[in-house]
């Protein structure tokens, strides 16, 4: 049973799972500056990736470690006290994490996951550094096959503009 309150969880959740967090800012703040350009959580692709590099077909997921169950992890670390609750719900979450992968590579788009720890200040740079050499790698794979008819829709899907909100 959750013991916190509806505005307790509210908090803790959004504190997590926020948009524009402080390790997605840095992920954009340094691909933007090494030239790569890329669209914000997505809303046509499963789980609305942060970053979407339609150029590279690949979207980058920046995922808190405790929300998404790092394994292994220093910051995964469940609560004391509702042990089985927060359990449940981050394995949860873990997943849905991996059935939205697998949904994104059956559309012919490649997953990058950063983590929150990744982004630490010692290990920082290199993981950064390791996000734009995966990113010139798929681009060369990319580009020694033919895209699907259905990867091409997708493409196309996921470069018009939004038209959510208008008439
Ligand atoms: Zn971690």
């Amino acid at each position: 049973m959750d013991k916190l309150t509806k505005e307790q969880r509210h908090r803790c959740m959004s504190a997590i799972k926020g948009k524009n967090t402080k390790p997605e800012l840095m992920v954009r703040k340094f691909l933007f500056g090494r030239g790569f350009r890329y669209r914000l959580n997505h809303p046509r692709l499963p789980r609305h990736p942060n970053l979407v590099l339609r150029k590279y077909r690949t979207v980058i997921f920046v995922n808190g470690c405790f929300w998404h169950g790092h394994e292994g992890c220093w910051y995964y670390v469940l609560p004391k006290s509702n042990t089985d609750f927060w359990q449940k719900k981050i394995e949860r979450n873990k997943t849905r994490d991996a059935e939205d992968r697998r949904k994104l590579s059956t559309l012919g788009w490649h997953c990058i996951t950063v983590w929150e720890c990744q982004l630490k200040p010692q290990v920082r740079q290199q993981t950064l550094e390791s996000i734009a050499h995966a990113l010139y790698r798929i681009f060369i794979q990319n580009h020694s096959r033919p895209y699907t008819s259905e990867e091409q829709h997708m493409q196309r899907v996921a470069e018009e503009p939004e038209t959510y909100g208008r008439n």
